[in-house]
C-alpha cells in the first residue's frame, strides 16, 4: 500500500541541506581530518599539526602555516558552495587544488562545533570565528589557520552511534594523514593524541632536495625501511603521463589490500583501472590471493582526469583509462622482472647517502622505456669451452656490482646452458683469461657458489653474506618458463626432432585433441602424430625442453588443450600452457646434480627475469645470513 497523504513541496533549510551533504562527506573523524588537511595543503602550508582527543570524536584541531583567511572572508568560508579555488567551468576542468566544491567547512559546521582562527600575511592580529554564532573576535596567532572541530555529530546522535572505539577512530585518522603525507613529502606533519605525539614526519622542504629524494625518504619514514629496501623503483613517462613510486617485491605481499597507495596528481584515489593494472603486472609472480604493496604517483594533465565524480574525490575518471592500465602494467611488470639479487646493493635507506639515488636507478631512470635494455638472451647453447670446474668461473671482468652484473650479463649476451644429461657449460663472450688462475670469491656472484644438494630438493650455496638455499625445481621451472615466453614472442618455439620417436598409448580424447590442435602444438614446438590406432608418437619437442620426459610433457599439454577451444587457446592461455610445459620439464626432486650443474643453475638464475618466484608465485630461493647463523649459535653474545 502506498501512503496517500500528499505533502507540500518546500525548500529545505540551509542547515538541513548541509547536514544532508555532511552525510556524504563526513562519515567519521577521519573524514574531517582529511578535509581539513586538504585545506591546509591548499593554503600552501609547509607545516601541519593535527591534535586529537578521543580518536577525534571530542576534538580535531588542525594548525597550518599557510596563507590564512581574511577576517571579512571568514564567514564565507563556512558557507555552502563558497570557495576561493575555482570561479568558472574552465577552472573546474583544470583544477589542481585538493578542494574546489566549497562544501567541507559548511558540512562539518553543521554536524559539530567548529571554530576558525586565522591570520594572513601583513595583518597585525589574528581573528577567531565561532561557527555556531558567526561572531568574529580578535585573537592571537602567527600567520596561518587553526580549525577546531569539537564533539562531532553532537547534534546528530543517530550518526554518532555509528562511530567505533576511540582507538579505531584514531587509526582511521592516522591513515588519513598518512595518505596525505605520502603525497606531499615537502610538508612536515605532526599528530598528537590526548597530548602525546603519536606520529611525526619531518621535511626539509623542497629547497635543498629533489622531489624524488624527499619522496623516497617519506616512503621509508611512513611505510618502514623494510618496505623501502624490498621494493623496486618505478619510472615511466609517455604521452604526458608519468608514473613514479615504488612497488613491493612479491615477498612483501599481504593478506589484506591495506598498503596500496595510488595518487593521481597528488590526490589519493582508489581506482579500479589502477588496481587491475597492478594486479595484472603481479599476476606472474604473486602467489594465490596475496595483495601487493605499492605507492604509485601518477602525474598527468589535469584535463585528462575528471576529479569531480565523487563527493570525497576518492574516485576519479580517466579520459583514457586504457592508456593508464597499460602504462601501469608495463611500468610495474618490467620493474618487477629484475632478479632480486640486482637489488642488493641498493642503499639500505634513503638517508644513508646524501645524494640518494633510488634502487635500480641505473637501469630505469633516464629512458622512458628503460627495460628495452634488459632484454636477456637465454637458451642458446654456448660452445662448450671446457667442462673443467674452474672454467665455470668467469674471468675477473665480472663486475663488482650485482646491479651491473645483471646488465652486463644481459647485454654481453652471456650464455648459459644447463641440461639434464649433457655436461653443463658456462662461457662469457668477454672472457679470455685463464679462469683457473682467477677464480673469484663467491662475492662476485649474488647467489654464490654451490656447496651441496640437500635431500635431493635444495641446493646450498655460499655467498658473501652467508648461505643461500635454492629450491632447484622451482628455480629451474621459472628459468624454463621465462625462456619459453621469450621464444614465443618470436612466432613459435624452436623444436628439436627426437632421434627415436617416443610413442605412448593414447586415449580417444588425446588423439582427437592432437588433430584439433595440431597448429597450436606446432607453435608450442611439439610434433605429435598418430602412430597406430591407439598410439601417438612424439616426433619433436621444444629444444629447450629436450632433456625432459617427453611423454609427460605431451600428455599434460594435451590435457590442458582439451579443455579449450582450438583457435584462440594460444592467445588466451599462452602463459598457462607455457607454465605447464616448464613445470613438466624442469629438474625433478631427487635428481642428483653435480656441483657444475648446480653452479650453472645459479648463474642462470641471476640473469632470469622474475626468478625470485616460481611459476606459481612461491619463492625460489632464500638467504640465510652469517648474522642469522651466528645468532642461532649464540656467537658473539
Ligand atoms: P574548498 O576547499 O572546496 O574550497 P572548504 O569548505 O573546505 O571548501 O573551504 C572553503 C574556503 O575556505 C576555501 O576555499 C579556502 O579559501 C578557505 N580555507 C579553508 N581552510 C583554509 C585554511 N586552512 N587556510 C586558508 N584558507 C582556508
Ligand atoms: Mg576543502
Amino acid at each position: 500500500m502506498f501512503a496517500t497523504t500528499r505533502r507540500a513541496i518546500c525548500e529545505l533549510p540551509d542547515v538541513l541541506i548541509s547536514q544532508i551533504a555532511a552525510g556524504e562527506v563526513v562519515e567519521r573523524p577521519a573524514s574531517v581530518v582529511r578535509e581539513l588537511v586538504d585545506n591546509a595543503l591548499d593554503s600552501g602550508a609547509t607545516q601541519i599539526t593535527v591534535r586529537l582527543l578521543a580518536g577525534g570524536v571530542r576534538l580535531i584541531a588542525i594548525e597550518d602555516n599557510g596563507c590564512g583567511i581574511m577576517p571579512n572572508e571568514m564567514p564565507l568560508a563556512l558557507k555552502r558552495h563558497a570557495t576561493s579555488k575555482i570561479s568558472n567551468l574552465h577552472d573546474l576542468e583544470s583544477v589542481s587544488t585538493m578542494g574546489f566544491r566549497g562544501e567541507a567547512l559548511a558540512a562539518i559546521n553543521s554536524v559539530a562545533e567548529l571554530s576558525l582562527l586565522s591570520r594572513t600575511e601583513g595583518q597585525n592580529s589574528a581573528f577567531l570565528l565561532d561557527g555556531s554564532t558567526g561572531e568574529i573576535t580578535p585573537a592571537a596567532r602567527a600567520q596561518g589557520t587553526t580549525v577546531e572541530v569539537k564533539e562531532l555529530f553532537f547534534s546528530t546522535p543517530a550518526r554518532r552511534k555509528f562511530l567505533k572505539t576511540d582507538a579505531t577512530e584514531l587509526a582511521h585518522c592516522l591513515e588519513a594523514v598518512r595518505r596525505h603525507a605520502l603525497a606531499r613529502p615537502e610538508v612536515s606533519f605532526a599528530i598528537w593524541h590526548e597530548g602525546k605525539l603519536v606520529e611525526q614526519w619531518r621535511s626539509q622542504g623542497l629547497t635543498n632536495a629533489a622531489i624524488e629524494t624527499l619522496q623516497n625518504q617519506r616512503i621509508a619514514d611512513i611505510l618502514g625501511e623494510d618496505f623501502y629496501t624490498n621494493s623496486v623503483a618505478i619510472h615511466y613517462t609517455e604521452n604526458g603521463l608519468s608514473i613514479s613510486g615504488r612497488a613491493g617485491v612479491p615477498d612483501l605481499a599481504r593478506a589484506r589490500a591495506d598498503q596500496q597507495y595510488c595518487y593521481v596528481n597528488d590526490r589519493f584515489v582508489k581506482d579500479k583501472v589502477v588496481t587491475h593494472g597492478v594486479r595484472t603486472a603481479y599476476e606472474d609472480v604473486l602467489h594465490g590471493q596475496r595483495q601487493p604493496v605499492y605507492v604509485l604517483y601518477l602525474t598527468l594533465e589535469p584535463r585528462q582526469v575528471d576529479v569531480n565524480v565523487h563527493p570525497t574525490k576518492i574516485e576519479v575518471r580517466f579520459r583514457d583509462s586504457r592508456q593508464i592500465h597499460q602504462a601501469i602494467r608495463h611500468a610495474l611488470e618490467h620493474a618487477l622482472a629484475l632478479p632480486r639479487t640486482a637489488l642488493q646493493t641498493a642503499p639500505q635507506t634513503p638517508s644513508e647517502t646524501a645524494n640518494f639515488t633510488p634502487a635500480l636507478a641505473p637501469t630505469s631512470v633516464q629512458a622512458p622505456r628503460p627495460w628495452a635494455q634488459t632484454d636477456i638472451h637465454l637458451g642458446h647453447r654456448a660452445p662448450s669451452t671446457s667442462t673443467d670446474f674452474a672454467a665455470m668461473w668467469p674471468a675477473p671482468t665480472a663486475p663488482q656490482n650485482p646491479v651491473n652484473t645483471y646488465n652486463t650479463a644481459a647485454s654481453a649476451s652471456a650464455q648459459f646452458s644447463v641440461t639434464e644429461s649433457a655436461p653443463p657449460t658456462y662461457a662469457t663472450a668477454t672472457s679470455n683469461h685463464n679462469a683457473a688462475e682467477t677464480t673469484p670469491p663467491p662475492s662476485h656472484w649474488p647467489l654464490g657458489r654451490a656447496l651441496a644438494q640437500l635431500h635431493g630438493v635444495y641446493i646450498l650455496a655460499e655467498n658473501a653474506q652467508g648461505l643461500i638455499v635454492v629450491d632447484m625445481h622451482a628455480a629451474h621451472e621459472r628459468i624454463l618458463y621465462e625462456r619459453l615466453k621469450q621464444q614465443m614472442t618470436h612466432t613459435a618455439i624452436p623444436s628439436q626432432p627426437l632421434l627415436i620417436a617416443a610413442t605412448f598409448a593414447a586415449t580417444e580424447h588425446e588423439i582427437a585433441t592432437t588433430e584439433a590442435h595440431s597448429e597450436t602444438l606446432q607453435q608450442l614446438g611439439l610434433e605429435i602424430t598418430p602412430f597406430a590406432p591407439k598410439t601417438l608418437a612424439i616426433r619433436a619437442v621444444p629444444s629447450s625442453l629436450a632433456q625432459g620426459d617427453s611423454v609427460a610433457l605431451a600428455r599434460s599439454v594435451l590435457a590442458e588443450l582439451a579443455q579449450h577451444d582450438g583457435s584462440t587457446v594460444l592467445e588466451r592461455r599462452q602463459n598457462e600452457l607455457l607454465a605447464t610445459m616448464a613445470c613438466h620439464s624442469s629438474v625433478r626432486a631427487n635428481r642428483q646434480l653435480t656441483l657444475d650443474e648446480m653452479n650453472t643453475l645459479l648463474r642462470q638464475m641471476e640473469v632470469t627475469e622474475r626468478i625470485d618466484q616460481c611459476n606459481h608465485g612461491r619463492p625460489t630461493w632464500r638467504p640465510i645470513s652469517l648474522k642469522e647463523l651466528d645468532a642461532l649459535f649464540l656467537r658473539g653474545q
